[in-house]
């Protein structure tokens, strides 16, 4: 004890979701404003941004600083951040902080030093992609915040194994991100942000410190560089998710998941977006995974009554039965999660 009156600065936890595309990406459409509508109706206070470098400048920069600014609420901080992509789109860097634009395509070993000299945080976003992997330089390691081992987008609902060991073996903390761009991607994942929030005090002294939602943009920042965050999945800590029962479960439904979205795609059926079809090629090894055989391991865990209702004997189970059970798996697990955005019998969860 010192005797002397420091103004008492209170550690507060925040629900984060990371990686979030707007209108102001060249492939997403959604308004700020109605991220924060919707983001903030599902329980999230602060929501980092990552718009795509192509198309930004770094006067276009400063106006989306101001608009993310214009658009937080009461509720809810929009924290302004770019997502780099290397010269022919294959490595992607999303990055936070109070730090200049750095071009549309820049060096990565490049960004990664300059963010970290400028104090942001720059974090590896699905390096399953594109096999971004093969190109990973282990210099990275030390400038990189962050390893995404599950990205909704790209990994589907489980975390992506291969994308763990990258996090283990190079000691990168492990992220998680929604990669927003359509309501496809609403899914219960989110960081536990710890901010270090500053008094009352020192807030009216410097109202740059705090926003009106009480989580300022600049305290995101600082917690994000020093490694105050960690993954969550359903409520739960990332670690629950990615072994045991509640791991095998995950990637089986993943599996199956798959298998689903490959039937919706079918042809006759809507087709995904170009931008989308890459995800669909990633998915050739799963499609020539046996529907019978992932059909035959769920009907061996369900109930008889169950299997019964389902019209399948578990020795004839087909693809189409396994289509029919994880559907409504997946429809009632993100039911669970997100009650007003299951959309559609199998509750928008094909994407
Ligand atoms: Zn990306
Ligand atoms: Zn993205």
């Amino acid at each position: 004890m010192t005797g002397v009156h420091a103004p008492a600065a209170t550690t507060r936890m925040v629900r984060v979701a990371a990686h979030v595309h707007s209108e102001w990406s060249d492939d997403a459409s959604w308004p700020l404003s109605r991220i924060a509508a919707t983001f903030g109706r599902l329980g999230y206070s602060v929501i980092l941004m990552s718009e795509h470098s192509r198309g930004f400048s770094s006067a276009k920069w400063g106006e989306y600083i101001d608009a993310c600014k214009m658009a937080s609420n009461g509720r809810v901080t929009l924290v302004p951040g770019i997502e780099y992509g290397d010269s022919d789109d294959v490595v992607h860097i999303p990055v936070w902080g109070r730090v200049p634009f750095f071009g549309e395509a820049p060096h990565i070993g490049a960004l990664l030093a300059d963010v970290t000299q400028g104090g942001g945080t720059a974090v590896w976003a699905h390096p399953w992609r594109r096999d971004a992997w093969r190109r990973f330089d282990p210099d990275w390691s030390q400038y990189l915040s962050g390893v995404e081992v599950w990205n909704r987008k790209y990994d589907g609902i489980a975390p992506n194994p291969n994308s763990f060991e990258i996090s283990r073996r190079g000691g990168t903390p492990a992220f998680v991100a929604l990669d927003f761009h359509t309501r496809r991607q609403l899914f219960p994942l989110s960081l536990t942000l710890r901010l270090d929030s500053v008094s009352e005090r020192q807030a009216r002294a410097d109202p740059r410190t705090v926003d009106e939602a009480g989580a300022g943009v600049d305290q995101v920042y600082s917690a994000l560089s020093t490694g105050s965050f960690s993954p969550r999945a359903f409520g739960l800590p990332l670690e629950r998710l990615t072994a045991g029962p509640l791991a095998g479960a995950l990637r089986g439904l993943e599996r199956t998941r798959r298998i689903v979205a490959h039937i919706v795609h079918l042809p006759g059926n809507p087709r995904p977006e170009p931008s989308r079809q890459e995800d669909y090629e990633c998915k050739r090894a799963d499609q020539s995974t046996p529907g019978r055989a992932v059909a035959a391991r769920l009907l061996a865990v369900m109930p008889r009554g169950a299997r019964r209702r389902y019209g399948c004997r578990s020795k004839k189970a087909d693809t189409m039965n396994a289509a029919m059970i994880a559907s409504t798996a997946i429809a009632a697990m993100v039911r669970f999660g997100y009650p007003d955005c299951a959309t559609g019998p199998l509750g928008g969860a094909m994407g």
